[in-house]
């Protein structure tokens, strides 16, 4: 085994999903640490329909950092669970800012108003009930404010949809980010017949046919092993 540039010999234990998890949680540690109400949050993810769905701490910090980047005032969620990315991003939007998230399952959105309560953010957060893609379309004919930051991690198949209500919903310079692209490198699998994949592979090309976004997507390993996140912006 090489020296690296310090003198040290690297530990070789990178393919181990057991140093992700030890990688995840140093970062956590020193970068991104939750607070009593995130815990709470990611916590009370058990009392829901999906327990263990929510982001990472880490890439909850990302969502909240690029909403900060973009300046966003207002942000729409497609998939609340218990509400632990929507508690990253409301901190991000600030006191003037609007969360706007959208959850088919009412024991998941109660689930998410109590967190919500606790970290003291109700006042900033819609939580919309039912599913996503009625509440958007509703969101449309309402003619809403444009959106600055849409955050796409609801049910996978409908991520075509997803993105099409958000390019209505939003305007220029806004970012949208989708979760869950990678699937452990089934994204590859030309011929899955996983309509999850499948939402995922139609989504990006999507986007890649659309001549007014700019994305990529980045794979990521860790606490919740092997997956990514697409992440677009509006010319
Ligand atoms: N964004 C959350 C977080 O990181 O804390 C995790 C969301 S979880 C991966 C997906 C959520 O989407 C679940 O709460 C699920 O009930 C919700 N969902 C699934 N199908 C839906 C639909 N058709 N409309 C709205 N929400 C849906």
């Amino acid at each position: 085994m090489t020296q690296n540039s310090l003198g040290a010999t690297p530990v070789n234990r990178y393919e181990s999903a057991t140093a992700w998890h030890d990688v995840d949680d140093y970062f956590a540690r020193h970068l991104t640490p939750e607070d009593p109400a995130l815990v709470a949050a990611r916590q009370s993810g058990a009392e829901t329909t999906m327990p263990n769905a929510e982001v990472a701490p880490n890439q909850g910090a990302l969502l909240g950092l690029l909403a900060q980047v973009v300046g966003a005032r207002r942000v729409l969620e497609f998939g609340t669970l218990a509400g632990y990315s929507t508690i990253w991003l409301a901190r991000a939007v600030g006191d003037h800012g609007r969360v706007v998230t959208l959850e088919l399952e009412e024991q998941n959105a109660e689930v998410a108003r109590k967190n919500f309560e606790r970290a003291d953010l109700m006042d900033r957060i819609d939580v919309l009930v039912g599913p996503a893609g009625d509440s958007a379309q509703r969101l449309i004919a309402e003619q809403a404010e444009p959106f600055d930051l849409v955050f796409i991690d609801a049910d996978k198949p409908s991520n075509p949809a997803y993105l099409a209500a958000a390019l209505q919903l939003t305007e220029s310079g806004a970012v949208i980010v989708i979760d869950n692209v990678v699937r452990n490198g089934a994204v590859a699998q030309v011929d899955s017949d996983d309509p999850r994949v499948q939402g995922v592979q139609a989504v990006t090309r999507d986007i890649a046919a659309h001549p007014g976004l700019d994305a990529t997507a980045i794979q990521t390993v860790g606490v919740k092993g092997w997956d990514g996140l697409i992440i677009a912006r509006r010319r």
